[in-house]
């Protein structure tokens, strides 16, 4: 776990981009900056891993582009201490971010392999995130209701469960569609049976697949 000034300094360079593409919040880009992202990559990807890129972590999945991870933390809206759920640990570095700026996290993914590595290596870093093999289309019910709720893959709809257990006056943050691209939406739970819902954009995520676990 070898973090060096060069690393540092390309995180730098990884902040600036961010923001000239449009990112504003400076818990979220300070978060971006103090992430060594290329713990989060296979050794083969270091060079690249701070590239405004998304790579593959295997299993078929890949870790998001920096500035998707950004743009979702951002829509958030995040206040220090919120409880957030995210469905897709994935290689775990969206939830560092997310606990990097103050969120109390919870993170299920249904590959076991992927949540097997991610565990440990957020526990390595110090984040004090709570991780879930299982189906994110039922969220966790047993730890709701959660302030923020976060996809970080492609939605064929959105899940009826994580409208459920979002509090009233919470951001569902999620891109929906299924074809290659995906529009980000944030769904805003304004009573307990409204939302809103906003657009922002198309982005490419890998598909939010039914359960596999304990499959
Ligand atoms: N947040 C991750 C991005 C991972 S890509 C990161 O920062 O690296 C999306 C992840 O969602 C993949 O790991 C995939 O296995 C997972 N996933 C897909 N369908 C899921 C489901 N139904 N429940 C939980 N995780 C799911």
């Amino acid at each position: 776990m070898i973090d060096t000034f060069r690393h540092k300094g390309m995180r730098k360079q990884l902040r600036r981009v961010l923001l000239l593409k449009g990112i504003k919040n400076i818990a979220v880009l300070d978060a971006i900056e103090k992430i060594p992202r290329h713990l989060f990559l296979d050794k083969a990807f270091e060079e690249h891993a701070y590239e405004d890129k998304a790579f593959r972590i295997g299993a078929g999945q890949t870790i998001s582009q920096p500035y998707t991870v950004a743009k979702q933390t951002e829509l958030l809206e995040l206040k220090r201490n919120e409880k957030v759920l995210e469905i897709g640990t994935g290689s775990g570095y969206q939830s560092s971010v997310l606990a990097e700026c103050g969120a109390r996290v919870y993170s299920i993914e249904r590959q076991k392999l992927l949540h097997d590595t991610a565990r440990p290596l957020l526990s390595e870093l110090g984040y004090n995130i709570k991780t879930f093999y299982g189906d994110g289309y039922l969220g966790l019910p047993s730890y709701a209701p959660f302030d923020k709720v976060i996809v970080t893959a492609g939605a064929p709809f959105i899940p009826p469960a994580l409208i459920e257990q979002l509090k009233v006056g919470g951001i569902l943050v999620i891109p929906v569609g299924e074809g290659k691209e995906q529009v980000m939406k944030t769904v805003t739970k304004i009573s307990a049976t409204e939302v809103e819902i906003k657009e922002h954009g198309e982005f490419r995520f890998v598909p939010l697949l039914e359960d596999k676990a304990g499959k």
